[in-house]
């Protein structure tokens, strides 16, 4: 078998390769490694070193984490013969994110073969794909932006984070773990202890609190038997 490099572009040679079975066949350098690989045969020095410069060996690992492999930013690790058990950080790229965005995060060697998967996909980092601003919006709505530094897109649903929500009928600023919120429909705990209670809400708010200005002029007394936050 013999290769010749008849043309580089980008970084990216391709190869003429001429052997028994292919007379004459033009081919890219990633198929070049892996013929090469899987005759294991490299009778071309100089190719053989042009070829090294594309990265790493990592034939060792498995099928998909050879394909999550970024090839770009793991470059600059040369020639280096990675083994599965490597402790080395590297980059990994993940496609299966349903909305379509790279999942892109940084994890040893070691751990990827243990079985450790994409974070995105698995859900213990946040995407456009997971976030609650994303999958639970109506939510979202009730985000306190003012008492928590982050936004409903820097969280996924399932985070545990706790987050203050201001009620949007009492007003009564309160905290829940994001996932709560989401998996179990937690509301404020000051309208559930009126209603369990079946008492009125009787607390007069001020204008700050009521919001809706004709709130004001609740009548308290003569609409006892109602809960205020019923009339709107
Ligand atoms: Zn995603
Ligand atoms: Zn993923
Ligand atoms: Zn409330």
């Amino acid at each position: 078998m013999t290769l010749t490099c008849v043309a580089t572009w980008r970084n990216q040679s391709s190869f003429m390769l001429e052997d028994d079975q292919h007379p004459l066949m033009l081919i890219r350098a990633s198929d070049c490694l892996a013929a090469i690989r899987a005759q294991q045969q490299v009778q071309c020095q100089a190719i053989h070193q042009e070829l090294n410069q594309l990265g790493p060996n990592i034939s060792q690992l498995k099928p998909q984490l050879q394909q999550q492999w970024d090839q770009e930013t793991n470059a600059h690790l040369g020639d280096a013969v990675i083994k599965p058990y490597s402790r080395r950080n590297v980059q990994w790229v993940c496609d299966q994110c349903p909305d379509g965005h790279p999942h892109i995060w940084v994890a040893t060697v070691s751990n990827r073969t243990q079985g450790k998967n994409c974070p995105y996909c698995a859900g213990t980092a946040v995407c456009a794909h997971n976030s609650l601003a994303t999958l639970a919006p109506g939510i979202a709505l009730d985000w306190d932006y003012a008492k928590n530094s982050l936004t409903p897109h820097n969280y996924t649903a399932h985070s545990r984070v706790r987050a203050s929500w201001p009620c949007h009928i009492c007003h009564h600023s309160w905290e829940a773990c994001i996932t709560n919120r989401f998996q179990l429909n937690t509301h404020c705990p000051e309208c559930s202890r009126t209603a369990r209670q079946g008492r009125p809400n009787s607390k007069k708010p001020t204008v700050a609190e009521a919001g809706l200005h004709y709130m004001l002029h609740w009548d308290h007394e003569r609409n006892a038997q109602m809960v205020c936050f019923l009339v709107k």
